[in-house]
């Protein structure tokens, strides 16, 4: 019986909470990076000349020099076998939103039956894996299923550890025979060559010396973690990610006793495991917490470099499912895994460094507050221009629950910046000095607690786009998402709102009143683009009517805002940075939309089985127990108990032929569009969740929220 099944997984966790936790070796800074091919590796087993050239191509400094490919690789192969690695692979992000390799051992015939370990320059620098099978938007028909992967030298490769052995990991690009981009890390490299270049040019402007232009990323990823043996009995979680059934329990979120609570044993074991394994791939993993709902926590690496950071955060994703399964966990990264609690995101925080400066710190003098400033309104320029693009850069079919429910940023694009900024850059060009503004200083009337600096930004957690002090955090990209796709839409309109800029700037060098002039520009793109500057509450009501009257778009599901790829202006904007073609657009489109309506009918249809297969006979189950003690009842000539078992029965019994009505719906609406199938799907949801509450306990088939949620 279905019940015993859950009330062994709940006594199986109950044992092992019993236990302590298994010691699982802590991170140690002696392993950081060990697994890396780091600078430390690449100094110690190539020559001199030839570590030097690398390096100088890793920072970005020089090309790619083919003539050392033979010995980078043959270096790369020894510091590898000697961290006992077999096999190499290419490790590439195709466009279904993951990770992809396919590994070869190192080995070639040497004669007489022998193998030796091997690796060229070419085997390290080209990969050709049968790529028929990913998803291209039509961009590769099958029968021509050739792809190609190349090295990105710029990403450090890594080794991956397995149970029985290692495998050498190539950061690489991944595009078709004739060229076309098929996976989400080239165009962010091209975007951040484009910012690149506009940064550049804008600096010089300013009369600044070209310096190398650093984009940063730190990406603050959100997860859940249930006992697997929880997870297992859950088919929607196994197939769809997500819980598409399960009533409210009675305590969930509400007392907000979960956010920053102390870590249980177990998890922080967990965590601990998971920065050892982070540690030595060089991923500088450093906050971890507790987050707003129950059994949600989060883990923030230090920023890097933003093509590092983006890696990074694909092997995070991994080494979060590996770490949960060894300690009988599963880590669901899904957007909205629970109904009617918080759901997970991934905090996108960007900055802007050129040479060792932080654009986009307020600064000290005049004139890095002047620099500061015309970044910051060129980058309020680009998010209200193209803020439909940055949108449809985070939708998906499962961000589609967590945006705009109370808890994630509306699907409403807008900037916080703070009330003392929006202030200054209000007196821009007014007439009346911007001057330094230094921080305020903040006491807190208690004596034993020093004198803490006020940030010039207070926290606002409902902007989707916030300025935090020296960096902006976009916190509508969602948890299981690749944080490719938003990068490369950042870097592209800021690179074109930042040419904007420098095409009326270049004239005006070496002009006695540049700084006027300066003034006027940005006032007259402020006055344009205020609307999308919003310091208040997202979540409120008030701010969609708000919104409306702005004129911000407000795209709430999938399927409009991705069109937003497709218009005219989004194209020219990318073939003009060279960052996608049109066909590769049109290609990128593709894949979203079609994703996007499997999604929805995977849903639909493990729904529907586990509606007929699991609920339905609970229900009947159910039923039946009472129609069998409502005949003995009569059997025995008793009248008490009757009524309340009548009652029972016949709510029951409606739920019954209301669950076969919605059955039959949601089959009709699989035929159909998606959108059929969403509200077929939420029909039959109230009617289980319904049933749930009235159903006896131990004939309920799913495990509960109140177990899933809890019970770790
Ligand atoms: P919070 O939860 O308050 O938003 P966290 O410390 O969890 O803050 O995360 C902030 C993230 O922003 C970290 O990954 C941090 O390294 C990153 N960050 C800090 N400065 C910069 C910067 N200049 N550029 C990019 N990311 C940055
Ligand atoms: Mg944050």
């Amino acid at each position: 019986m279905s019940s015993s099944k859950r009330e062994h997984a709940v006594n199986a966790v109950a044992d092992l909470r019993a236990r302590p936790p298994m010691p699982a070796a802590a991170a140690s800074l002696e392993h950081y990076a060990e697994d890396v091919f780091s600078e430390a590796a690449i100094r110690r087993f190539l020559s001199k000349e030839t570590a030097v050239k690398l390096l100088a191509t890793i920072s970005g400094e020089a090309p790619f020099d083919p003539e050392i490919a033979d010995e980078v690789a043959q270096a790369m192969k020894e510091w590898a076998v000697s961290r006992g690695a077999t096999h190499f692979t290419h490790w590439f992000q195709p466009l279904n939103g993951g990770t992809a390799e396919k590994h070869d051992a190192f080995i070639e015939p040497a004669g007489k039956g022998q193998v030796i370990m091997e690796f060229s320059g070419k085997k390290l620098i080209v990969g050709e894996p049968d790529a028929s099978s990913f998803p291209s938007g039509g961009l590769r028909s099958t029968f021509e299923a050739r792809g190609y992967t190349a090295w990105d030298p710029t990403s450090p490769a890594f080794i991956k550890r397995h149970a029985n052995g290692a495998t050498l990991c190539v950061p690489s690009i991944f595009c078709s025979y004739t060229g076309e981009v098929l996976d989400k890390k080239t165009p962010v490299l091209r975007s951040q060559q484009a910012l690149a270049h506009a940064v550049q040019r804008l600096m010089r402007c300013f009369g600044l010396p070209d310096e190398h232009v650093h984009i940063t990323l730190g990406i603050e990823q959100e997860y859940f973690l249930i006992d697997k043996k929880f997870y297992l009995q859950r088919p929607d979680l196994i197939q769809a990610g997500r819980t598409l059934f399960g009533a409210p329990p009675a305590k969930h979120q509400q007392l907000e006793d979960h956010y920053f609570g102390s870590i249980k044993p177990r998890i922080l074991a967990f965590m601990e495991e998971v920065e050892n394994e982070l540690w030595k791939l060089g991923i500088p993993a450093k906050t971890r917490h507790n987050e707003t709902a129950p059994a949600q926590f989060e883990l923030a690496p230090i920023f890097e470099d933003q093509n590092l950071a983006i890696d990074h955060n694909m092997l995070i994703m991994e080494v979060l499912r590996q770490v949960s399964e060894r300690n009988g966990l599963v880590c669901l990264l899904h957007e909205k895994p629970f109904a009617g609690i918080n759901g997970s995101g991934k905090h996108n925080n960007w900055g802007l460094s050129y040479g060792t400066k932080n654009l986009l710190d307020p600064g000290e003098t005049p004139q890095e507050n002047a620099i500061f400033l015309t970044l910051l309104t060129a980058i309020i320029r680009a998010v209200d221009i193209h803020s439909d693009l940055l949108r449809a850069a985070t939708a998906t079919a499962d961000n589609d629950h967590r945006l705009g429910s109370h808890e994630a940023p509306p699907a409403i694009i807008s900037i916080f910046l703070g009330e003392q900024l929006t202030e200054v850059l209000d007196r821009i060009g007014s007439g009346v000095a911007v001057g330094n503004r230094k921080p305020a200083k903040m006491r807190l009337g208690v004596d034993s607690i020093p004198v803490l600096p006020r940030d010039t930004t207070d926290r606002n957690r409902t902007s989707p786009f916030a300025f935090t002090g020296n960096k902006f955090e976009f916190r509508a990209p969602g948890s299981s998402q690749s944080c490719a796709e938003v990068n490369l839409v950042l870097n592209t309109i800021v690179a074109e709102s930042l040419d904007y800029f420098a095409d009326r700037l270049e004239p005006l060098v070496g002009v006695k009143d540049f700084n006027k002039k300066l003034q006027e520009l940005c006032h007259e793109s402020l006055v344009k683009h205020r609307r999308i500057i919003f310091n208040g509450d997202n979540y409120g009501k008030e701010w969609l009517e708000e919104a409306a009257r702005r004129g911000l778009p407000n795209l709430a599901s999938t399927l409009p805002a991705i069109d937003n790829f497709r218009k005219e202006t989004t194209k020219s904007l990318f073939q003009k940075y060279g960052v996608l073609s049109n066909t590769e657009i049109d290609s990128r489109y593709e894949v979203f939309h079609e994703v996007y309506h499997r999604k929805i009918r995977i849903e639909g249809e493990i729904g529907l089985e586990i509606a007929r297969s699991m609920i339905g006979p609970a229900a009947e189950q159910q039923f039946g127990r009472l129609a069998a003690a409502l005949a003995n009842a009569k059997a025995c000539g008793l009248k008490a108990g009757t009524a309340g078992l009548k009652a029972k029965a016949q709510k029951i019994g409606n739920g019954i032929d209301q669950l076969s009505k919605a059955n039959n719906s949601l089959a009709a609406a699989l035929h159909d569009g998606p959108e059929k199938i969403i509200d077929a799907l939420r029909a039959l949801r109230a009617i289980i969740d319904a049933l749930e509450l009235d159903v006896d306990d131990d004939l309920w088939p799913l495990p509960k929220y109140r177990e899933m949620l809890f019970i770790y």
